[in-house]
């Protein structure tokens, strides 16, 4: 059909006179020339067509006529159209990417300040997404965020543009905002949708987000200002515990420059050696023995004096800076540890914080058995502080590093426990040897009960698993002996002792040594058991197993008094039922010959005539019933010593 005819038939109606005119200019000059067409096939569908004219000369050069070539090159166009658009959207999702939303973002601004409207940016982060991309798989992962898109989208007017700018992390651009109220409705809904479960790989999880908000006002000089500052409330809504939105503030920036400037104090910091290592004594909770020191960084800076870790850690770990000065904490805290030694002032491992950034490093511990080599430092002498949110980034890793370093010796505590969102089933896998129960438990032990209820459980617990129990930030004796209560087995705190630089440790430690030797000298607890059955007698001792007294037992009164002549007994319990001489009447002996002890009797039945008696002759102090309750009588026991103890106090004095 084409045979014959000139080729501009396939131009269709619209020209396309730019290509035209380059092709009638390359005639006039005789030249060659190359366009691209826009030419409709007989269905009237578009091709491009790639057309090369040349002239054809004669002999005498003078241009006869020309030759023309034509190429159908519609798939390179469309490839070269997908390329183009790939260079602004999102492969994944197939939003418009960062450099997309910067110039929707310029437009809706120049816009916007014509027509006196306002722009506003939500900034859109998924919670914990790293958690489940690295513990279900990088497909999981895309399919969480392929399915979020298309949440969101539902929402969205036409105008508005959602783009992903970063791994979980979305932009949502509403150009034409007249009501700022609206915002956190959409925030809301978009928090909504996003909240309803999802099943991934046959397990159904909940996802939440965090959303930051900001709005163009006039001061605004780069647009991209916007997403900063949406960004920046974002972070505040995490830090509020997510799953909620936040509006940008002003004091936000502030916060962002004071971050900056104090990063380039902290370089000045490692460079000049600013830090000084404090030390913070660790106690058993029966005994108050010391059994730790933990190690803990003190920044006292030229001009404004102690900057709080709270306040420059954060700022060293996202700067990498952390690395640097946590590697100078562990060799100052290993060298301290050895000089405590080697003057015998302690014998008791020191607790060093580790920033997860430090412990992810592939050479972290070749690098920590150096300094111990270095510092000279057994490895049974150091213990490792980590915080849950570091154990629950790359789970199977942390549990393997774990073990090689319980394998070398150290021992490993989790800090903050209960803030962060450790299960109990994990835990079980985790190789550590101490819990610490936040500061934030703690604090209101003695009046809140479900922060003491949280205490209780994490400690049953932990003793279900072997792990033993340290309260941090014990400030007073009421929490200190609700805590005991609860089979707490150390303490950390103020009630105890503060962070002390080195030599104030020194100095407390000579003191403290000499103090507790004299208690110990003077107060073994001894306790003698006193029933005609032998199984009472061994359950009452698995359930004392824990407790720091030495037991002894015996089946009849005769033994019994044999026992208190050979030792120091400060409380007896003593059965009532007993074949040859009954509780009451044993313990009124021992009260003429041993007026000091502290006497309990173990009744099953309530002759309660006769231990009335004997408890109005002051022959026994108190009767407890058979069958017991294993917590009360062991509280009832320590009550007796300590009862023990303030007697001996008051006839010292
Ligand atoms: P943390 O590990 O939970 O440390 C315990 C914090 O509680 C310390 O605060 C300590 O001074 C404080 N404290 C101890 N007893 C009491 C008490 O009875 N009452 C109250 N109110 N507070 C008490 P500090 O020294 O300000 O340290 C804060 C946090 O900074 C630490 O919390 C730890 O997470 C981090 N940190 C400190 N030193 C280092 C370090 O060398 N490396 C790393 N990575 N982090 C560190
Ligand atoms: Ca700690
Ligand atoms: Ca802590």
């Amino acid at each position: 059909e084409a045979q014959g005819r000139n080729c501009r038939f396939l131009q269709g109606q619209q020209r396309d006179g730019l290509a035209v005119k380059q092709m009638r200019d390359a005639i006039t000059l005789r030249q060659e020339c190359s366009v691209v067409l826009k030419n409709y096939r007989k269905d009237n569908s578009l091709f491009w067509n790639n057309l090369f004219l040349a002239p054809v000369p004669d002999e005498r050069g003078d241009i006869t006529h020309y030759i023309g070539i034509q190429t159908d090159i519609t798939a390179q166009k469309r490839y070269e159209q997908e390329l183009a658009h790939n260079a602004s959207h999102d492969l994944l999702t197939g939003l418009p990417n960062r450099s997309l939303l910067r110039d929707r973002l310029s437009q809706s601004c120049n816009i916007s300040q014509r027509y006196a409207q306002k722009v506003a940016v939500l900034f859109i982060d998924l919670d914990g997404f790293k958690l489940i991309n690295d513990s279900m798989g990088h497909l999981s992962g895309d399919e969480v965020l392929k399915l979020v898109t298309s949440r969101i989208v539902a929402l969205i007017r036409p105008g508005d543009t959602l783009s992903r700018i970063g791994g979980d992390e979305f932009v949502l651009l509403v150009p034409d905002v007249q009501d700022d109220e609206l915002l956190p409705q959409l925030a809301g809904r978009i928090l909504t949708t996003i909240a309803e479960p999802v099943t991934l790989q046959g397990q159904e999880i909940q996802l939440t987000a965090s959303i930051g908000i900001s709005v163009s006002g006039s001061e605004l000089t780069e647009p991209m200002q916007l997403v900063q500052q949406a960004d920046l409330a974002m972070c505040r809504a995490k830090q509020l515990g997510r799953n909620t939105y936040q509006w940008y503030k002003a004091e936000m920036d502030q916060l962002l420059s004071k971050q900056l400037s104090l990063k380039s104090m902290l370089r000045k910091a490692i460079d000049q050696q600013e830090f000084e290592l404090y030390y913070q004594p660790q106690v058993d909770a029966v005994t108050n023995e010391l059994v730790g020191l933990e190690a803990l960084l003190r920044w006292p800076h030229p001009e404004q004096g102690f900057i709080s870790p709270e306040e420059f850690i954060p700022v060293a770990e996202d700067t990498g800076m952390i690395v640097e000065i946590g590697q100078w904490v562990l060799e100052q805290a290993c060298a301290f540890n050895y000089q405590l030694q080697q003057q015998q002032l302690a014998s008791v491992p020191v607790a060093v914080n580790l920033s997860s950034m430090q412990f992810q490093r592939s050479e972290f511990i070749e690098q920590l058995q150096q300094t111990l080599t270095v510092q000279r430092l057994a490895a049974r002498y150091l213990q490792l502080e980590l915080t849950e949110s570091l154990l629950l980034e790359n789970i199977e890793y942390v549990i393997e590093k774990l073990h090689r370093l319980k394998q070398l010796g150290i021992s490993i505590a989790i800090d903050d426990f209960g803030t962060g969102y450790s299960s109990l089933s994990y835990l079980k896998r985790l190789p550590i040897d101490k819990l610490k129960i936040d500061r934030d438990f703690v604090r209101d032990i003695v009046t809140d009960k479900r922060d003491a209820a949280i205490c209780r459980a994490i400690i049953a617990m932990a003793h279900q698993l072997d792990v033993k129990v340290v309260a941090e930030g014990v400030e007073n004796d009421a929490q200190a002996a609700l805590l005991g209560k609860s089979l707490c087995d150390e303490f950390q705190g103020y009630h105890f002792a503060k962070p002390m630089s080195a030599a104030d440790t020194e100095q407390f430690l000579r003191y403290y040594a000499a103090k507790q030797q004299h208690r110990q000298a003077g107060s073994q607890q001894t306790l003698l058991l006193v029933d005609d059955e032998d199984n009472i007698l061994h359950a009452l001792k698995r359930l004392l197993r824990k407790e720091p007294y030495t037991v002894l037992t015996c089946t009849s009164a005769k033994q019994a008094f044999e026992l208190l002549a050979l030792h120091d007994v400060q409380v007896i319990v003593s059965d009532q039922r007993m074949p040859q001489m009954n509780g009451t009447e044993f313990l009124r002996q021992v009260k003429d010959m041993y007026p000091e002890t502290i006497r309990l009797v173990l009744s099953g039945y309530t002759d309660l005539r006769s231990v009335t008696e004997a408890i109005n002759q002051g022959a026994i102090y108190k009767f407890l019933t058979k069958p017991w309750q294993d917590n009360e009588l062991r509280e009832e026991i320590r009550a007796a010593f300590k009862r023990y103890a303030g007697q001996t106090q008051q006839t010292d004095r």
